[in-house]
C-alpha cells in the first residue's frame, strides 16, 4: 500500500465499513493509461461525477482514482442523514437570501430524488430509510429559538414538518434531554459504507475504479497528466473530487479548512436496552447548532456523532471517552455505555458555507468543500459537474451557477488561529446542544 501526503490517513477504520462483509479493492493497475475523463476521489461527489459522464459519454472510457479504499473515506464514515435544508442562505448579484434559500434547497431536493432513483434502479441495499423521524431537536432555550427560525425556512419552501415538545421528545425518543424539536417529513437515512458501496459497485461499464493510488499531482492543460506513485494516466478532463484534499494538489488551496468530527457504534443491543431509546425501531436527533450532538437508532444500534478538531485527528481514546460521556448524559437509564466501534472523518468547511463548484481551468473541473452535509450535496454536485462539462443546460445548473462560492481564508498560522477561536466560541455557546 503506497501512502502519500496528497491523501487522507485515518487512525481508524470506520466503523460502518466494518459491519460489511470483507470487500476485495481494486488495487490492481489497469493496463490503459489513457482515458476521456479521470475522476480524483472515490466519495459520492466523485462517483457521482463518473456515473453521469459515462451515462451521458457511453463511448468514452472514464477511471476514478481513489487513494484509500472505497468504504473508508468520509463518504463511509458520516452519520447517514440525507438532509434537505439549505446551508447558510446569503444574498449575493443574483438575488436575496432568500433567493439563494430557494435554490439551494432546490439542489439538495434534486439530490434526493436522483440517489433514490440509482439506488432503487440498481436495487442498491444501503439501508435506505424514509420512514424513520429526522428530528432536529433543542436542548436550551437558545437552541429552541434558533429552531424557531430554522423552521420558518422550511414553511417559505412548503417543506413540511410536525412539532414535538418535551413530552413528545421524552415519549419518542426515551430521553427527557429535549426541550422542544421538530420532524421534518422530507428525508432519509442510509448506511454509508454500503451507500458508497453499493454506488462504486453498480458504474456503468465504461468507468475503470482504481483504489489505493493517490494522486500526487495534475499536470499539464488538455491532454492532462495524473501523477500517482505508481503510474501516470493522461486524459482530456480531469475532475477533482478529493474534498479538502485538493488543498495538497494545489487547488482551491486558499478556501477551505479541514475538520474532523467524530462518530462511535454500540454493539447490537438487548430488547430491553433498545426500548429505553424509546419504542421505535429507528430515529435520527440532529442538533439546532453544528457544534452539538447527532444521535441515531439504528439497527438493533446507536448512534453518536460530535466533537471536532482541527486539522488534525483527535487521540483515538479521548474521542471515545467523550462520546461516552456524551450518550450518558442523554440516556442516563442504560445498563452499558460500550461503543464497539468509533471513528473520525474529515470535513471539508469553508467561511460562508460555500462550496468550489465549476471550471479551474479549461478540462479541468472541481466540485469540493461539501462542510458536514455532503451525502446529497455531493451526490447532487457531482451530477452536476460532470453535466456541464457535457456542455447539458438546465434548470437546476443554471441554479448552482448562480451560488457564491467560498469566501478567501487567510493563511496559517492566522487561519489556525481565527478558526480555533471560531470554533471554541461556538463550542461553549452550544451550552447543552453538546
Ligand atoms: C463523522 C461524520 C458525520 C457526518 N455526517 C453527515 C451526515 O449525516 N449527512 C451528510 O450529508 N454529511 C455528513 N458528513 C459529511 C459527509 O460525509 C461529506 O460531506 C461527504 O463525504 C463529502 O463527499 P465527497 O465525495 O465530496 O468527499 P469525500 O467523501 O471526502 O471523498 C473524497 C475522496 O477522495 C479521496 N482522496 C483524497 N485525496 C486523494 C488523492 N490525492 N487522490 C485520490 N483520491 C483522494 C479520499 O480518500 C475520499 O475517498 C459527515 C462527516 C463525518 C466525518
Amino acid at each position: 500500500m503506497t501512502y502519500s501526503k496528497a491523501a487522507p490517513r485515518y487512525a481508524v477504520g470506520s466503523g460502518w465499513n466494518a459491519l460489511l462483509p470483507r470487500r476485495v479493492p481494486h488495487e490492481q493497475l489497469p493496463k490503459e493509461r489513457r482515458y476521456h475523463a479521470i475522476v480524483v476521489g472515490a466519495g459520492y461527489t466523485g462517483l457521482a461525477a463518473a456515473r453521469r459522464l459515462a451515462e451521458l459519454m457511453p463511448e468514452k472510457d472514464i477511471i476514478v482514482i481513489e487513494a484509500s479504499e472505497i468504504g473508508e473515506g468520509s463518504s463511509a464514515r458520516n452519520s447517514g442523514f440525507l438532509s434537505p435544508s439549505a446551508i447558510e442562505p446569503r444574498p449575493n448579484a443574483y438575488g436575496s437570501a432568500e433567493d439563494d434559500a430557494n435554490r439551494k434547497t432546490r439542489i439538495v431536493l434534486a439530490g434526493l430524488e436522483w440517489l433514490r432513483t440509482v439506488v432503487e434502479e440498481h436495487r442498491i441495499d444501503c439501508d435506505w430509510d424514509e420512514k424513520a423521524p429526522r428530528i432536529v431537536a433543542a436542548a436550551t432555550r437558545q437552541g429552541e429559538h434558533r429552531l424557531l427560525s430554522s423552521r420558518q425556512a422550511l414553511e417559505k419552501r412548503n417543506l413540511k414538518y410536525l412539532e414535538h415538545d418535551a413530552q413528545g421528545l421524552r415519549t419518542l425518543l426515551g430521553t427527557d434531554y429535549y426541550l422542544y424539536g421538530y420532524e421534518t417529513l422530507t428525508r432519509a437515512f442510509i448506511q454509508p459504507a454500503a451507500l458508497i458501496r453499493g454506488l462504486a459497485d453498480t458504474l456503468p461499464s465504461n468507468v475503470t475504479v482504481l483504489e489505493h493510488a493517490a494522486v500526487e499531482a495534475v499536470e499539464g492543460s488538455g491532454p492532462f497528466k495524473v501523477r500517482t506513485p505508481r503510474a501516470e494516466f493522461v486524459a482530456d478532463k480531469v475532475f477533482i473530487a478529493n474534498n479538502a484534499h485538493a488543498r495538497a494538489l494545489g487547488f482551491v488551496a486558499d478556501r477551505m479548512i479541514i475538520v474532523y468530527t467524530y462518530a462511535g457504534l454500540t454493539p447490537e443491543l438487548e430488547d430491553d436496552e433498545l426500548g429505553r431509546l424509546g419504542p421505535l425501531p429507528a430515529w435520527g436527533v440532529l442538533p439546532p447548532t453544528r457544534m452539538g450532538t447527532t444521535m441515531r437508532k439504528v439497527g438493533r444500534r446507536f448512534l453518536i456523532r460530535s466533537s471536532w478538531s482541527y486539522e488534525k485527528e483527535a487521540n483515538p481514546k479521548k474521542v471515545r471517552s467523550t462520546l461516552t460521556r456524551l450518550f450518558r448524559r442523554r440516556f442516563p437509564q442504560m445498563r452499558s455505555y460500550h461503543l464497539e466501534h468509533v471513528w473520525g472523518g474529515m470535513t471539508a468547511i469553508t467561511v460562508n458555507g460555500g462550496m468550489y463548484f465549476g471550471e479551474l481551468r479549461p478540462g479541468l473541473y472541481a466540485s469540493v468543500g461539501c462542510q458536514g452535509a455532503g451525502v446529497l450535496r455531493g451526490n447532487i454536485h457531482g451530477k452536476l459537474l460532470a453535466e456541464m462539462a457535457c456542455g447539458s443546460q438546465s434548470p437546476l445548473l443554471t441554479d448552482r451557477l448562480m451560488l457564491t462560492g467560498p469566501d478567501w481564508i487567510p493563511p496559517e498560522p492566522f487561519r489556525g488561529i481565527g478558526a480555533i477561536a471560531r470554533m471554541t466560541w461556538e463550542h461553549w455557546r452550544a451550552g447543552r446542544e453538546y
